[in-house]
């Protein structure tokens, strides 16, 4: 990747979300995934001539739940537009989308990274409508199925604001949960629910103005994103290499090939003939509507972050994980009603992300709590842990009866340590010839002989001290 030094890659996302609304946006069919082609259509979203659309309430108020979650200004006066262009499983030939006026603008989602947080800019939040899915059959030859045609869609459109893969899977993470949080989509990336267009553009270092962009549509997993970005971006980078232009272009990612492929040079938005839709009228809402739905919110991760910091003193990091899933915040909060070894709960929690769902607040809180006591060992709250993903049972029970508390008596564990000096003469010749590292396998030894309940900072002092002192 040496000749790749000195090119800065810059991602902005296009992010389509099917709302989980029961009938679709512009008349009553129903949106279930999976029915039999064809079954949940009407004359409305078939789009016959002399229909007439009628804007679903729903759609625009999950919209704006989406909108508040991000941060977004909510405008009062929106408006449908129509976006021509013809596709085959377009009916219509247009799609009923918006265009200058959209529902929400101006939001941000701040992601935390390795190296550090970073604020990702959200341009704009839209309504728009889904359109139906091509069938391919060698036999039977291309069909349609409208189903989804007319399933309502918010497309969020972020500023150009990555540059890197990891931050793009950070961001795209945390929306996602976001949404589930809110309960406004399935957010399923196989099912089409959650899909993202990639937008990328290379340029060198020094460059101030950024790169010509191409875009890569409807990536529907997180490893198909996190290969096409890198494989567009050494494309893009060998291009300027060998003084060729970028071409704004619309390009597919082929999943077998790993490799992007030119579909079609990038339509301006005057090729749609855009044009307010003469068929609805314009989504004029009032602020009380829109605090009424800021009201039945579910607390947000961004509120939730700050409380837990304040309140178990937690860093920024690790409150930023608890809150990466709603439920697990519960959880934490949950058990840390119980014991007040904040910081030791939240050590434990985290690792296991959403598998720590699978084990009782109340077992954690008192794993947490042991361990803090200096009762057990963290190596055997990790063996306790992944006994109760297995099956529920009382830890502190389970401590008694298989004598599993930490040997924390100085006496005991100084006899441990000269048993092990004893038998590991090797290590304690290569000790005192300089190598400290060679007072691990002594340390180890004392922690297998007592079944990994030693406390283990103890037996490092004890075995530090005692070889130090051995003349040899
Ligand atoms: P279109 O409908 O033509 O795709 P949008 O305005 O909806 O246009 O989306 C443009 C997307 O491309 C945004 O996500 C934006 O951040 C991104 N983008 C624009 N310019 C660049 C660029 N030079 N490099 C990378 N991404 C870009
Ligand atoms: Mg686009
Ligand atoms: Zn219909």
């Amino acid at each position: 990747m040496t000749s790749y030094k000195g090119y800065i890659m810059t991602i902005g996302l296009e992010v389509h979300v099917e709302l989980k609304t029961d009938s679709k946006i512009f008349c009553s069919c129903s949106t279930d995934f999976g029915a039999s082609a064809n079954t949940q259509t009407c004359p409305i979203c078939l789009g016959m001539p002399g229909t007439l659309p009628v804007m679903n309430i729903k759609v625009v108020e999950y919209a704006i739940m989406a909108g508040l979650a991000t941060d977004c200004k909510i405008s009062l006066n929106s408006k449908m537009d129509r976006k021509n262009y013809f596709y085959p499983d377009l009916p219509k030939a247009y799609q009923i989308s918006q265009y200058d006026m959209p529902l929400c603008i101006n939001g941000y989602l701040d992601i935390v990274t390795a190296e550090g947080e970073k604020r990702i800019n959200i341009t704009r939040i839209h309504l728009e409508e889904d359109a139906g899915k091509l069938i391919h059959d060698d036999e039977k030859g291309t069909m349609i199925d409208c189903n989804r045609c007319g399933v309502p869609l918010i497309e969020i459109v972020t500023e150009p604001d990555f540059e890197s893969t990891e931050q793009v899977g950070i961001f795209l993470n945390k929306l996602r949960t976001i949404l589930l949080n809110l309960g406004i989509s399935d957010c399923r990336m196989n099912e089409g629910s959650f899909r993202a267009d990639v937008n990328l553009s290379v340029r060198k270092e020094t460059d101030k103005l950024l790169g010509t962009r191409t875009e890569m549509k409807n990536l529907n997993s997180f490893a198909f994103i996190q290969k096409a970005i890198e494989y567009e971006f050494v494309r893009q980078v060998d291009s300027l290499l060998a003084d060729k232009k970028i071409v704004q272009e619309t390009r597919r990612y082929d999943e077998k090939n790993k490799k992007t492929y030119s579909m079609r040079e990038k339509e301006d938005a005057d090729d749609y003939r855009y044009f307010p839709d003469p068929d609805l009228v314009p989504i004029n809402l009032t602020d009380e509507y829109v605090q009424s739905i800021k009201r039945i919110l579910p607390i947000l991760a961004k509120d939730k972050k700050p409380q837990i910091m304040k309140k178990y003193g937690l860093s920024s990091f690790d409150s930023e994980m608890l809150v990466s899933d709603m439920k697990i915040s519960v959880l934490y909060e949950t058990a840390a009603s119980l014991t007040s070894a904040y910081k030791t709960l939240a050590n434990l929690m985290i690792p296991l992300s959403e598998k720590a769902l699978e084990i009782k607040a109340e077992r954690w809180a008192v794993i947490a709590d042991m361990t803090d006591k200096d009762q057990i060992n963290t190596t055997t709250a990790k063996k306790l842990i992944d006994m109760l993903l297995k099956e529920d049972f009382d830890p502190k029970q389970q401590v008694k009866i298989k004598n599993m508390f930490q040997i924390n008596d100085i006496q005991k564990l100084k006899e441990y340590v000269t048993k092990a000096i004893s038998l590991n003469a090797k290590s304690v010749e290569s000790f005192k010839s300089g190598n400290i590292q060679a007072m691990g396998p002594i340390v180890g030894y004392v922690m297998k002989i007592t079944k990994g309940c030693a406390n283990p900072s103890k037996v490092n002092e004890i075995v530090l001290d005692m070889l130090k002192d051995m003349d040899i």
